[in-house]
């Protein structure tokens, strides 16, 4: 049959052979079977040492679900033998399509993660009629596989961040290659402590940790102490992202009491939806957002004082000199901490504090990809939300490596998708 001659030419079995095609009835629908037996005088191989071993006995038949065709599923079908193995004693045989008791065939997972990262796996599971739980055991299977090959060499850059996870305000702890040719996700530990980022230290081990040359994170104390003691040697820089985050929720504080203030003096609304127009970026404003900015702007109101000083602040990082930039931050600083805004006076304290991190900043600026741990993040933040069916943290897990990991995969004789 036709079948036969395309599988030998996109999944040919050095060991094996394909022997019988049939279409075929399995749990009531219509399949095709593929029967396969060892190639005559190849030798039986030890799953545990991978060395041939000499047989002793068979299993009965097994099913392997290979990739559909034409939405008619296909099983290969075989019969495990056993071997005796001198070192290993009496062992079920590797096969080059499976891995261990899996059902799947290393094929069909790595075509089903390939979609799922595209998809989300509920959708994928529906459009290639399989289930939730194959899906997953496929992302499982690349991913794990993905981790062992995968290179950790000439890492310079790093990025340590906490990002939220799902309701109940859950946090990760997620560490990010930086460096502009290569950005990925390295690490995910679970919450958000001083033993998190002590277990990625352990995982990047110290000889890589040492050769470091720049770590990016917020000022978060148990960071900024765990990096200064892993990775002394590195340029420890505090990201742009990072502050403007922080100035960011200063306003959002001022801005929501200010308005609770108004509505309680009986005042007219103003600030009312003015949220995104104080917290975004000028340029990235709506028209109507502008008008709106416009229009609140002409109010003396200590929303609009606070913006001012995000606005001005901006200015920072267009210096080129960390010397001079190091002087306007000053300057800027001074300037809050008279304007009577505690939420903003309570930032400048904070860049004061880390002065020397910030400024890191424009020493470090041409060597890494700045803004990149921001757009990773959100990466993350669109994973776990188009994951509904992520019961477990274990899933989480997985889905961001596969995302975001970069992992190189198994070699493929031929690209089925
Ligand atoms: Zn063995």
């Amino acid at each position: 049959m036709l079948l036969k001659t395309i599988l030998n030419k996109c999944h040919k079995l050095k060991s094996f052979v394909y022997q019988n095609v049939e279409s075929a009835r399995y749990r009531s629908t219509d399949v095709f079977n593929v029967t396969v037996v060892p190639r005559k005088n190849s030798h039986a191989l030890c799953s545990c040492c991978h060395n041939p071993a000499p047989g002793y006995d068979t299993l009965s038949e097994r099913r392997f679900e290979f990739i559909p065709l034409w939405g008619y599923p296909v099983f290969l079908l075989y019969s495990m033998r056993r071997v005796q193995c001198s070192t290993c004693g009496v062992k079920v045989e590797e096969v080059p399509w499976a891995d261990g008791k899996r059902e799947l065939t290393k094929t069909y997972m790595q075509y089903l993660a390939f979609w799922a990262k595209r998809l989300s796996w509920a959708e994928v599971a529906s459009a290639f009629h399989t289930s939730w739980e194959k899906v997953f055991y496929s992302v499982e299977y690349i991913v794990s596989w993905g981790l062992v090959h995968r290179s950790l060499d000439n890492i310079r850059a790093i990025g340590v961040d906490e990002v939220a996870c799902q309701k109940g305000h859950k946090y990760l702890t997620v560490a990010y290659q930086i460096d502009r040719n290569n950005t990925r996700l390295l690490w995910i530990g679970k919450d958000r402590t001083e033993a998190t980022i002590r277990k990625f230290f352990t995982f990047l081990g110290p000889v890589r940790s040492q050769q470091l040359e720049f770590v990016c994170s917020d000022m978060w104390k148990p960071y900024v102490k765990a990096i200064a003691e892993m990775a002394g040697q590195a340029l420890h820089i505090l990201d742009r992202f990072h502050i403007v985050a922080m100035l960011n929720k200063s306003i959002d504080e001022i801005r929501a009491s200010e308005h609770k203030q108004l509505q309680a003096d009986g005042y007219e609304p103003v600030l009312k939806k003015t949220r995104w127009c104080l917290l975004k970026r000028q340029e990235n404003l709506t028209e109507k957002e502008e008008i709106k900015l416009n229009t609140v702007l002409q109010y003396n109101l200590k929303s609009i004082r606070a913006y001012l000083l995000k606005e001005e602040f901006q200015v920072f990082w267009d210096y080129i000199s960390p010397n001079w930039a190091g002087k306007y931050l000053d300057r800027w600083c001074t300037r809050v901490m008279r304007s009577k805004l505690e939420p903003m006076k309570k930032v400048a304290k904070t860049i004061r504090r880390h002065r020397p991190l910030i400024l890191n900043w424009f020493k470090a600026k041409k060597a890494y990809s700045s803004g990149i741990v921001e757009g990773l993040n959100t990466k993350i933040k669109l994973t776990t939300r188009k994951s509904y069916g992520f019961r477990t943290y274990k899933c989480t897990e997985i889905a961001l490596y596969h995302a975001l990991g970069k992992l190189p995969e198994p070699e493929m004789t031929h690209r089925f998708y």
